[in-house]
């Protein structure tokens, strides 16, 4: 038996405040091990120039939003400076069942709700070097309004409080960096005890 063949997927949590580079370290993650997938979000909020509705996002009205949340649709969903935004849950446990990591990007309230319901999720909080780069990045991006901005800014700054309940920090001062260190959580989460003991019993007869 190959010792690895028991390693389940992981649901990796990813948050951090709209600017720190979580799409562009995602992307570098993915674009590095076909086993990883990417849950698409459904979100209320308008498309951005390049944004392509199925890939990105999943973008809806706010009545077929709420018609899903009572549909019990969402493994977690939250409000986020106005607009809805939800993981629907057929397609993480399609992905899970496939034996897939399934990566995520959510703002840290949907964290929590998955860490509550899903105990063994692993969360990551990716910061940028600093609260100026993190404005910069944000001016730079040139796509919200100077008011969406400033909102962003002010919520994450309430998003920092909620660091603690995270598992790991991963620090965007180079990308690159970055998708390495999250690979590497990947890996060593993998080689846990929990998830390895069978591999003792069956393998090793120990
Ligand atoms: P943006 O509008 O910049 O794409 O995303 C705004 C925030 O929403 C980001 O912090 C992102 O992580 C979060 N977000 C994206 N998809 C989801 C989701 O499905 N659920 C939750 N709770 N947050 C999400």
């Amino acid at each position: 038996m190959n010792p690895r063949m028991s390693d389940t997927g992981k649901l990796v949590v990813i948050s951090g405040p709209s600017g720190a580079g979580k799409s562009t370290v995602i992307s570098r993650v993915m674009n590095s091990d076909p086993n990883v997938t990417f849950s698409i979000s459904a979100t209320t909020r308008s498309p951005r120039q390049g944004e392509t509705d199925g890939v990105e996002y999943i973008f809806m009205d706010k009545l077929r939003f709420e018609k899903m949340i009572a549909g019990g649709e969402f493994l977690e969903y939250a409000k986020y400076v106005n607009n809805y935004y939800g993981t629907p849950a057929a397609p993480v446990r399609e992905s899970i069942a496939a034996g897939k990591d399934v990566v995520f990007d959510i703002e840290v309230q949907g964290a929590m709700q998955i860490k509550n319901r899903c105990p063994n999720a692993i969360l990551v909080f990716i910061v940028p070097s600093s609260f100026a780069e993190l404005e910069r990045r944000l001016r730079a991006r040139g796509t919200d309004s100077e008011e969406v901005i400033n909102q962003r800014i002010q919520t994450a700054r309430t998003e920092y409080l909620m660091v603690p309940n995270y598992d790991y920090i991963v620090i965007n001062d180079d990308p690159d960096q970055a998708a390495y260190e999250i690979k590497s959580i990947i890996t060593a989460e993998k080689c846990r005890f929990s998830d390895r003991k069978k591999y003792l019993t069956e393998v090793c007869q120990l």
